[in-house]
């Protein structure tokens, strides 16, 4: 199998977001897909590279692994024991970045919906969150 990824750009994702084509990045689209709507993935000329954009609706879904993106308040997002400080800094570095590709996108008039991980346990409530922010197709 070869890599269509170029090491650069490769530890590009890892170093800001982790993993593209998550689990949940995946359950998402097949979500909204299923809900009728087109919509294109990592459009790199938006900010921070958004996961899932749907240009018609002028909507952005960034879909946060908890870790990574370091979710408030949530299990999955505590710090690793080793390394304290190397993954502070780094989470709290992701966090800013999310923070600031938020703005940028709200400054480009682009709504914006942020799924985390952890929400795909309530697949009822998450299915009825994307319904209200969607609308209709
Ligand atoms: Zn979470």
């Amino acid at each position: 199998m070869t890599d269509t990824v170029l090491p650069q750009r490769r530890s590009e994702i890892m170093r800001n977001i982790g993993p593209r084509n998550t689990l949940p990045e995946i359950y998402i689209r097949s979500q909204i897909h299923r809900m009728g709507f087109r919509f294109r993935l990592h459009v790199r000329k938006l900010p921070g590279t958004p996961d899932i954009v749907l240009p018609r609706h002028g909507k952005v879904i960034l879909v946060n692994g908890c870790f990574w993106h370091g979710h408030q308040n949530c299990k999955k997002a505590g710090l690793p024991k080793s390394n304290v400080n190397f993954w502070k800094k780094k989470l709290t570095r992701n966090q800013k970045r999310d923070q600031e590709n938020i703005a940028a996108l709200v400054g480009l008039k682009w709504k914006v919906l942020t799924v985390w991980q952890c929400e795909l346990k309530n697949a009822g409530q998450l299915d009825r969150k994307l319904k209200k922010y969607l609308g209709t197709p």
